[in-house]
């Protein structure tokens, strides 16, 4: 009885939580004269176990991120389980947002729809290698380093036009956009200037004949300053599911 209790307890603080994020994505959205319906919202699920994952499908959700790929091998794996005996589970998209090594690249084309870590050519030509085998398309962001931080991933932006153009001539691979991670601020309007260059950068690979829809930039500090600049995807994690233990 106890335990029903907390666990209705714990499913509508989440749902509270859900509704919330998507009126600040819709409010941040129609304030910069966007449509909500332009930002999807990627649950970042690092550390959230599976039975917190179907309680916010049951609310609605349907991307969610994981930052490690043998993290999500475990719950995809799970969830696989899940659909074949129960035929309600829709129909959920997994996405790689972490750093993403050469030797896991071919799990991690098993696993991932979309994988907003693309950034090496190495890294791409080890995907588009296990792609063909597993006769898939594999879906890429590349992600960009725009900050001189040490320990972000992300090609320089200097290297990316000759990454776009080698992937782009990639059989298996389909880039669809541009990621990146600003440093931390305490005040999120700091990271806007990151965000507005990740979008420059966009448009010119636009300009030079490149096809590239997706922006994923800003997570639960900053998705609101992310939208302002154009995020088609912004990745949340805590807002959702409270705190990282
Ligand atoms: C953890 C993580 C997020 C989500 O972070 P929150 O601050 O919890 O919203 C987004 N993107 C990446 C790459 C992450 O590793």
């Amino acid at each position: 009885m106890k335990s029903d209790m907390k666990s209705k307890m714990t499913d509508s603080a989440l749902f509270e939580n859900i509704k919330t994020i998507y009126r600040q994505i819709s409010h941040a959205a129609m304030g910069a004269g966007r449509e909500p319906g332009d930002v999807k919202l990627i649950a970042i699920t690092k550390t959230v176990d599976a039975r917190r994952i179907k309680e916010a499908i049951d609310w609605g959700l349907r991307i969610f991120g994981e930052s490690r790929v043998q993290e999500a091998k475990v719950k995809i794996e799970e969830f696989s389980r899940l659909s074949t005996i129960d035929y309600r589970l829709p129909t959920i998209s997994w996405h790689l947002v972490g750093h993403l090594q050469k030797n896991k690249a071919k799990t991690a084309v098993q696993l991932f729809d979309l994988i907003h870590s693309l950034d090496s050519i190495e890294l791409a030509e080890e995907l588009d290698k296990h792609a063909e085998r597993a006769g898939k398309f594999q879906r890429v962001l590349i992600q960009v380093k725009l900050s001189e931080e040490e320990t972000k991933h992300g090609v320089p932006k200097e290297g990316l036009a000759d990454l776009i153009e080698v992937v782009a001539e990639m059989k298996n691979l389909k880039i669809e956009g541009l990621m990146t991670i600003p440093p931390f601020f305490d005040d999120p309007e700091m990271a806007k200037p990151y965000f507005r260059e990740l979008r420059e950068l966009r448009d010119n690979a636009v300009k030079s004949g490149y096809e590239l829809p997706e922006l994923s930039m800003g997570m639960t500090h900053d998705f609101e300053i992310a939208i302002e600049e154009g995020a088609t995807m912004v990745r949340i994690g805590t807002a959702i599911f409270g705190e990282r233990k």
